[in-house]
């Protein structure tokens, strides 16, 4: 039932690569468990969790917090190792924090159902209730909006305000989980997947310390370089994208209602604009790794213009292109009288706040497997995407909220935690719907990376098709926001 699922899940992958990838891992089936174990126990008396999670960023915090609520989890040992600081947060910042996500409503209510969205909204976030999205090298836009302007579209978090206010939950579940910051793994050691004379029976974590413990289920949230991943073997697909990105707190120049996110896609990739405050907004700008250390180094004035003209420029557009594409609008007009929207302009950028400016090189990455006998992935240890769509955390969100509903109900029955039947139901639940949308958004960021005229004129025709059609936008939307 499984390879059938995963012959099922490769249609839907990124490509020869990925659907490569999951023949390799589909044979690998039977053999899961078989790695590296180490034979000699010499860890009889260390103490034994029935969950470990490794790795308390986003993701992993939001996995400890989500396991710590559940009731059926009530009574199970749960420890969280995280190897930086403990991220505490007594006054909200005077200033805005670079590193921000775009929480979908799923995410938020999620979050909410965790007990952490109400520490968010007490200390700061920003809803808005529609998004723009246009080529630089043609007329062609796409709006998304709810029909229901008092509906949210997404809300602009700063991580750090996320991953205070997950700390502070967890700071009220203290008596279901344990949480040890500046605690880095070092080490693990496997089980075999049976009974074997001189296999130990859990999984052994050495921290850098040099204490251990054991779980009966690890749970791998260490970030895209994970470690767990690494120490598994787990084969990973993954590249480096030729491209940066550059984040920066943007002053607007006049204070509005900003409740617009704003994206244009450049011939060198997408430049984005998000909502903070009426004045203040968040950018980050996928470009060239070359462009990106170069604007690093503008000066503020040289670099305020550079964003401004990003927005604003026409230099990317062609003659041929503006006809067809505007000849092919008003037949589309004539088709179809009331649908479409106007466009709206983004508000224009004065100034940054200091030091605000930074740069993070962009990668795509899929673990063809994300379980193994008493193991599983979460968040970017399994899946690291683009922030094109602003989908990472929304993703790792979604592990979460499927791995703590089969754990619960494994708990429940009365089942061992770390058994791989429901971990193979995670992991079937959790390709299923992270594969379409690595491949949407890698899809995304392929055809736009071109100026050449065939293929803006065909991405100008579906952008301007699609921005006609409430109910495809409605589609995608609803597939963007769970
Ligand atoms: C520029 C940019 C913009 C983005 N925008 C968005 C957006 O708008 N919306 C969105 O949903 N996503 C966005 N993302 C993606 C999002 O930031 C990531 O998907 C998310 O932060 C991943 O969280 P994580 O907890 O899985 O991993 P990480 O944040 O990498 O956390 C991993 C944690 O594990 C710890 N760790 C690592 N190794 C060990 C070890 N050996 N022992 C103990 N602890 C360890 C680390 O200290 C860290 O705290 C964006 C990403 C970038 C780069």
């Amino acid at each position: 039932m499984h390879t059938l699922s995963r012959a099922t899940l490769s249609l839907n992958g990124l490509g020869r690569c990925l659907i490569a990838e999951k023949y390799v891992s589909a044979i690998k089936i039977p053999n899961r468990g078989f790695v590296c174990a180490e034979h000699r126990d010499e860890s009889g008396k260390n103490e034994v969790y029935d969950v470990i999670i490794s790795g308390g960023g986003l993701v992993g915090s939001a996995m400890a917090c989500s396991l710590g609520m559940d009731p059926n989890l009530e009574g199970k040992k749960i420890l969280l190792l995280e190897a930086g600081n403990k991220k505490v947060m007594d006054k909200v910042p005077n200033t805005y924090s670079t590193r921000v996500s775009s929480i979908s409503p799923g995410s938020a209510s999620f979050l909410t159902g965790i007990g952490a969205w109400h520490h968010i909204t007490q200390m700061r976030c920003k809803p808005y209730k529609k998004m723009q999205v246009w080529d630089a090298c043609s007329d062609a836009l796409i709006t998304f909006d709810k029909d229901n302007l008092e509906d949210e579209m997404a809300y602009i978090v700063e991580n750090d305000i996320a991953v205070a206010a997950l700390t502070k939950q967890l700071d009220s579940l203290s008596d279901n989980v344990r949480v040890q910051y500046r605690s880095k793994v070092v080490k693990y050691a496997w089980p075999m997947p049976h009974q074997a004379a001189d296999s130990i029976p859990w999984v052994k974590v050495t921290l850098a310390s040099g204490e251990t413990v054991q779980t009966k289920l690890l749970i791998g949230a260490d970030g895209p370089n994970s470690m767990v991943r690494r120490a598994l073997g787990i084969p990973t697909v993954q590249w480096n994208y030729d491209q940066s990105a550059v984040v920066a707190v943007l002053n607007l120049s006049e204070p509005t209602e900003n409740n617009v996110a704003w994206q244009r896609f450049l011939p060198t990739g997408p430049i984005a604009m998000l909502p903070l405050s009426d004045t203040e907004s968040s950018l980050v700008w996928s470009t060239s790794h070359r462009l990106a250390e170069e604007l690093l180094e503008l000066d503020e004035e040289s670099f305020v213009d550079a964003i401004n003209s990003a927005f604003w420029s026409n230099e990317n557009q062609s003659e041929l292109i503006e006809t067809a594409g505007s000849l092919f609008r008003s037949a589309l007009s004539v088709l179809m009288p009331s649908a479409g929207s106007p466009r709206q302009l983004p508000p224009s950028v004065a100034g940054i706040s200091p030091k605000s400016r930074v740069m993070f090189p962009l990668g795509i990455g899929h673990a063809s497997e994300y379980i193994r006998h008493r193991v599983a992935l979460i968040g970017d240890a399994a899946h690291r995407v683009h922030p094109l769509a602003g989908q990472g955390a929304n993703l790792g969100f979604g592990d979460v909220a499927c791995l703590t509903k089969l754990l619960s109900q494994a708990a429940f029955d009365g089942k061992d935690l770390g058994a791989i039947q429901h971990l193979l139901e995670y992991e079937t639940e959790r390709q299923r719907k992270n594969l379409p949308m690595m491949a949407a958004i890698d899809l995304m960021k392929r055809l736009y990376s071109t100026n050449a005229a065939p293929v803006v004129l065909l991405r100008t025709f579906g952008l301007q098709a699609t921005n006609m059609i409430p109910t495809l936008k409605e589609q995608i939307m609803s597939f963007a926001s769970k």
